[in-house]
């Protein structure tokens, strides 16, 4: 079966209608790009650039992440990289930075939260992607975004190091897509105006139903409640696709969801055109996919945006695509 699927990876992920969705992969190596190539994915929508942090003693420098970004790009250009600024102190953690006494540190320094209150830290990083930029197909992501000022100081900051780079005469790119990942409840609310200063949306669902329902992603405890077909959810899903849409944005979603073939007939009537997933998830994607119709998917995605349950909600997509998937 596994054999079947990576034979048709080739084949294109459109609908029995004619609908085309891309499929793009999460990545937390540069090695993994190659993998990406392999399932044949409309490129990396989502590079988690966490684990060269992690695997060194120190802060990486401005050169040992561009050699890696640079080496990322080149690998799959002319497809692109959506890479992601530091998002560290949740449930990753630097060994040479202990972030002291933090009681919740899901709601604490983290992400971006660090990034701006570090800003040499975020500055080696954007040149660096800046610079690699200037090799192929760069995304600018930028992690747990939850007001404007957030982004406005992100851009400031962005402008800098482009001032820098253009008086330091070196080489780089800084026509790049600039985009937020939509994984608090406040940026899904605040989704109209968010989307006036960036170029695209990455809803990060791992996050957005730990802070929509108040669980903790990680705690087995309460892992029964966490569900991604939760109502609550999906509505936060639905406002954040119509904002981007009326905005005129590109959005996608690169939250674990997006490999679950039971969720996809789902997210595609929501209206993403773009999923990003594990690579591994993408072949199986692919082929439910090619079995589904794109108005069937659209009605279904509207019978359950009327639904108050989660139970009815599981029952409805299971029944209604059994065969399918
Ligand atoms: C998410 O929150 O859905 C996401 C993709 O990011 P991460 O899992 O790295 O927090
Ligand atoms: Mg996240």
């Amino acid at each position: 079966y596994r054999a079947l699927i990576t034979r048709e990876s080739h084949l294109p992920s459109v609908t029995l209608d004619g609908h085309a969705m891309k499929l793009m992969a999460n990545i937390e190596l540069v090695e993994e790009v190659v993998s990406v190539r392999d399932n044949v994915a409309h490129g990396v929508g989502l590079f988690r650039t966490e684990f060269i942090y992690i695997d060194q003693k120190r802060f990486p420098t401005e050169d040992e992440l561009f050699d890696r970004y640079k080496e990322a790009v080149e690998l799959i250009t002319p497809q692109p990289v959506t890479i992601r600024t530091l998002d560290i102190n949740g449930d990753k953690v630097l060994p040479y930075f202990k972030n002291i006494g933090e009681e919740n540190p899901a709601l604490g320094l983290r992400a971006v939260r660090f990034s701006l209150q570090r800003p040499e830290i975020f500055l080696t990083q954007i040149r660096a992607i800046l610079r690699a930029a200037a090799f192929g197909n760069i995304r600018l992501l930028i992690p747990m975004i939850t007001c404007v000022e957030e982004i406005i100081e992100v851009k400031e900051l962005l402008n800098r190091a482009i001032m820098d780079l253009t008086r330091e005469e070196m080489v780089f790119n800084k026509d790049i897509p600039l985009g937020i990942m939509i994984e608090v409840p406040s940026a899904a609310i605040m989704a109209d105006e968010l989307a006036k200063y960036v170029d695209f949306f990455s809803i990060g669902t791992n996050d957005l139903i730990q802070y929509s329902l108040a669980i903790d992603r990680n705690n087995r405890q309460v892992a029964h409640l966490y569900r991604p077909l939760n109502p609550a959810v999906l509505r936060l899903i639905k406002m954040v696709v119509d904002a981007a849409h009326r905005q005129n944005i590109i959005v996608t979603i690169c939250g674990e969801m997006a490999g679950d073939p039971l969720n996809v007939p789902v997210l595609m009537g929501l209206g993403f055109t773009e999923l990003s997933m594990n690579p591994g998830s993408i072949p199986v994607i692919k082929q439910v996919i090619r079995k589904l119709n794109y108005q069937d998917v659209c009605k279904t995605a509207k019978k359950v945006l009327g639904m108050d349950n989660t139970e009815e909600i599981y029952q409805f997509v299971h029944s209604t695509y059994t065969e399918t998937l």
